[in-house]
């Protein structure tokens, strides 16, 4: 596994040189209250993912505070995970900085794994100017588990038939996949450490957890049978979010925020030729979410019909109570049959009109940038940040931030 050293802030320091050796904090916006990540400097001053800004501020109050960049992190990810196949052709990206890399393919052409290793951690510097941590093993977990240790720019190797060994003394709940929950269904049998695991016949993991089970009585022992997987699972919902200067009350406001996620979510259901017929709209209110589900007639990816769903929703959900983000999710997209109404040949028409705007509107984006064409009322959209997912991956439609 190739994980990089504290991403975002490593390319925050890589684009403005004097942010380096300062202890650097990245949100979401200049308001973000929350740390996303954090340079090696804020670390060692005890500063974490997750934390709170002003908390963080107490601890280091040199803190530099940056606004992320998820556009320019996008690029750079898929710049490294391309230098990656270049390498080695068995790539499984796992999260926007760190990969599963098979190195079984390419070991006659360039030798031992700890070669590959170093090629492949050369290839990502000079893809990206990024440092990066290695582990290398024979199985996910276990290699895993090695990128963890001696970051940042770590190097460790863990042969396979040591791997058992190795893992004897960690904690079960180390080992990635293994959550809270399962960690003390664990120790209620007394499982804490990895070497336990042994003691526990593998038929009761598998009782509770079925396969997933069956998979952490191995991972334990540095045998995760787990085959990397190098296609993006088909979508089993496409959404946009963005966050709203708090309390927000103008209904033309937050019309705009939902006409601007429907845009983004047509315009992702069309880059991938999906459509779908059910879509969940969803503000968030001091009071916790309202929203609804709502249903189009028949399955599309028009952003007009989807704007029409959400004044809908506006008229069945909202009292005016103040609104802090809104978010769009098409629940069930599928491949495209462009289907068509065949007693209404009114809008038969009007539809494949609509198919026909839409593909000179896309053409067009995608040459000169999202939202160059877009319905007049964006104009005064927002300049909030839009925010990265963790599950983001340089190829297919988890492509868009
Ligand atoms: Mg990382």
């Amino acid at each position: 596994m190739l994980d990089m050293n504290a991403f975002f802030a490593s390319v925050e320091m890589r684009d403005f040189p004097e942010l380096r050796g300062r202890p650097v904090a990245v949100t979401n916006g200049l308001d973000g209250t929350c740390i996303i990540t954090c340079s090696y400097e804020a670390r060692a001053a005890g500063i974490h993912t997750g934390m709170r800004l002003y908390e963080a501020r107490q601890r280091c109050p040199e803190l530099v505070q940056r606004a992320a960049r998820p556009e320019v992190y996008a690029q750079v990810s898929t710049r490294i995970m391309d230098a990656l196949t270049q390498v080695c052709p068995d790539v499984e990206v796992f999260s926007v900085d760190e990969a599963f890399i098979d190195m079984t393919a390419s070991q006659r052409l360039y030798g031992t794994p700890i070669r590959i290793a170093y090629l492949l951690r050369r290839a990502v510097y000079q893809a990206s100017g990024l440092l990066s941590s290695i582990g290398v093993s024979g199985d996910k977990t276990t290699a895993k588990f090695a990128a963890k240790q001696n970051k940042p720019n770590g190097f460790t190797v863990i042969p396979p038939w040591e791997a058992r060994q190795h893992l004897k003394h960690v904690p079960v709940t180390a080992l990635c996949g293994i959550a809270q929950g399962i960690g003390r269904f664990l120790a209620e049998r007394g499982v804490h450490v990895c070497g336990d695991m042994v003691r526990l016949p593998i038929g009761e993991l598998a009782k509770r957890f079925g396969n997933p089970g069956r998979r952490i009585w191995y991972m334990a022992q540095g045998a995760d049978p787990e085959p990397l997987h190098y296609e993006v699972a088909a979508p089993k919902s496409i959404g946009h979010g963005k966050v709203m200067p708090p309390d927000t009350r103008s209904r033309d406001v937050i019309l705009t925020y939902l006409l601007h996620m429907s845009v983004k979510v047509c315009a992702r259901m069309r880059r991938h030729d999906l459509e779908a017929m059910t879509y969940s709209i969803a503000l968030n209110t001091r009071d916790g979410w309202i929203g609804s589900k709502q249903r189009l007639g028949i399955a599309g990816d028009d952003p007009r019909e989807l704007y029409q769903l959400c004044l809908h929703t506006l008229e069945q959900c909202w009292q005016g109570q103040g609104v802090f983000q809104v978010q769009i999710t098409a629940l069930d997209p599928m491949p495209c049959k462009r289907q068509l109404d065949m007693f209404d040949t009114q809008s038969h028409a009007q539809r494949q009109k609509g198919q026909q705007l839409f593909q000179a509107v896309d053409a067009i984006n995608e040459r000169y940038g999202d939202l160059t064409l877009a319905p007049a009322l964006l104009l005064n959209r927002s300049k909030m940040p839009n925010v990265i997912a963790p599950s983001w991956k340089p190829k297919g439609h988890r492509q868009s931030v």
